[in-house]
């Protein structure tokens, strides 16, 4: 159905509300400020070591970093104290997460966008782009393969920002996302949770969000530099408003969903200047809401269709720089879930993942329609960028299995109501850890009889037999519960947790 250009600037017009930015705002200003983050990270070049070894030690103890501490990490060269920070990262990754990975995939909804952000693919202005919103038979099609062929039980749905594929279209689409099961070798194959990348909603939308039982609420701020957001961000478009999108996850919790995802797209500005907003932004939420974000993405800047940033090469984030990024906001946030994408490479995110990161995605397709499409190759005119990693959820499973971690498909979280406070709590206690490891065998049992390959199966036994051996001396209460589940997975039930 056409949509006339009056049609599309009155939708516009509605979308910000005033109130719902300046409600949260003091004294006229937001909670990135500026000059006292540079304050900060002038103030704490050149750490000396004792200090660096201090705070790494109160790292150890599973607590939030003050922001002066965090801007000393960030400034640390010296190999040694890297070195020391590394190892700090995974015992305190360890220690919340233990070696748990969990994969996800996403799919792109519909590339529709009234704006013109000046790096992405489907900024407004890119007439080159193929444009689609996936109906309701092409959202079946996708998931038939995620869900029926490759094993997903987690995506990210992804979504540009266009009265086609609005807060209705996003509802329904989510829904019909939930509703397909697949028969596969010995079960069925279902989405068990549906995280949303999505623009920054008014607290009304949020509110019709919740209720269709979404996993975390993704929007990543891309810049916290005010001036930088502004030159990459046309001022009269809806993302052209900082604020908007700075609040948007104030307005979440206000809506009543707690479960919450942050990110900056590095390489627009300084990178150290863009750890401390990510931690000004956890900080603040916090503080107003008492939760964190669940988790925190931090991709870097790719090439895309029609767009050119010449002007801010001098922020590209070199490898050596995104290991720094990686290491600041896993010690200095110790509980958030940290998301590395295909878009790095295979080596940069094995290391990524032996340094602090918790959630991958793989068998990752970004073309719309692109799974069941399966040309094997990128298609330019439909992705929003170019991914740096293409391989199978099934040969990345096996990687991380060779590196001593399994794979964890549990989705019980927010369908057990385990979800923001109550999460963070039991993140604290080490309470969690025992749902987790608990639902992380047998999710993974469940993967691999449907859908890995026989190397991959191989892979896997250490690692199981290992895991399995856990639950019965650290958790003999609960392993006659576990046996039972697990003898039931091997009989083709499903979708059975704790
Ligand atoms: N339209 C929504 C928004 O902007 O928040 C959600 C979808 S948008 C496609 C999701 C994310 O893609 C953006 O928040 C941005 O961080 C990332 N992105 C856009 N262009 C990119 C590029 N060229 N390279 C890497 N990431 C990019
Ligand atoms: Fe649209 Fe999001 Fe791309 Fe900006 S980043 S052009 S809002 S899809």
């Amino acid at each position: 159905m056409a949509i006339s250009t009056e049609q599309i600037d009155s939708w516009i017009a509605g979308r910000i509300k005033e109130d719902e930015i300046t409600k949260y705002t003091r004294d006229g200003k937001d909670f990135i400020r500026e000059e006292e983050i540079e304050q900060k990270l002038e103030s704490n070049q050149n750490p000396d070591s004792k200090k660096v070894k201090d705070i790494l030690d109160k790292s150890l103890s599973v607590e939030n970093l003050t922001p002066d501490e965090a801007a000393v990490l960030i400034h640390v060269t010296d190999p040694q104290l890297l070195e020391l920070m590394k190892e700090t990262a995974l015992k305190v990754k360890k220690k919340v997460y233990d070696n748990r990975i969990v994969t996800f995939a996403p799919l792109y909804m519909g590339n529709y966008c009234v704006n013109n952000c000046a790096y992405c693919g489907f900024k407004s202005e890119n007439a080159d782009v193929k444009r689609k919103v996936l109906s309701k038979q092409e959202i079946i099609k996708e998931i038939e393969v995620l869900a029926g062929k490759i094993g997903h039980k987690r995506l990210v749905v992804v979504y540009g920002e266009h009265p086609r594929n609005d807060i209705d279209y996003i509802i329904s689409s989510i829904k019909t996302i939930y509703d397909v099961k697949v028969k596969t070798k010995h079960g069925f194959g279902s989405i068990r949770r549906v995280n949303v990348n999505a623009p920054a909603f008014s607290i009304n939308d949020l509110r019709k969000l919740r209720e269709v039982g979404l996993g975390t609420y993704q929007v990543f701020q891309e810049t916290y530099h005010h001036k930088t957001y502004a030159c990459i961000h046309p001022e009269q478009t809806i993302k052209g408003n900082y604020r908007w999108r700075l609040y948007c996850m104030h307005r979440a919790f206000e809506a009543g969903i707690d479960d919450v995802g942050i990110g900056a797209l590095f390489g627009f500005y300084d990178w150290k200047f863009e750890v401390m907003g990510l931690l000004y932004h956890a900080l603040e939420l916090e503080k107003r809401f008492g939760i964190g974000p669940h988790t925190i993405s931090f991709p870097r800047l790719e090439p895309a269709l029609n767009t050119s940033l010449n002007g801010f090469s001098r922020y590209r984030v070199s490898d050596k720089d995104f290991m720094k990024i990686i290491l600041a906001v896993r010690l200095a946030i110790p509980f958030t879930g940290m998301i590395i994408t295909a878009r790095e490479s295979a080596q940069i995110r094995r290391e990524a993942i032996s340094m602090g990161v918790t959630q991958t995605d793989a068998s990752t397709k970004i073309g719309i329609g692109g799974y069941s499409e399966n040309s094997g190759r990128q298609d330019k005119q439909k992705q929003q960028f170019i991914l740096g990693d293409t391989r199978s959820l099934d040969e990345v499973i096996r990687e991380f299995a060779r590196m001593g971690c399994i794979t964890s498909f549990c989705t019980a979280g927010y369908r057990c109501g385990r979800t923001g406070k109550r999460i963070m709590d039991l993140l604290r206690s080490g309470e969690e850890g025992k749902f987790c490891k608990f639902n992380a065998v047998l999710t993974f049992k469940e993967w691999l009889d449907d859908f890995a390959s026989k190397e991959t199966r191989i892979a896997a036994v250490p690692v199981l037999e290992k895991e399995i051996k856990e639950i019965k001396e650290t958790l003999p209460e609960v392993f006659p519960r576990f046996k039972e589940y697990y003898a039931r997975i091997e009989n083709g039930e499903r979708d059975i947790y704790i």
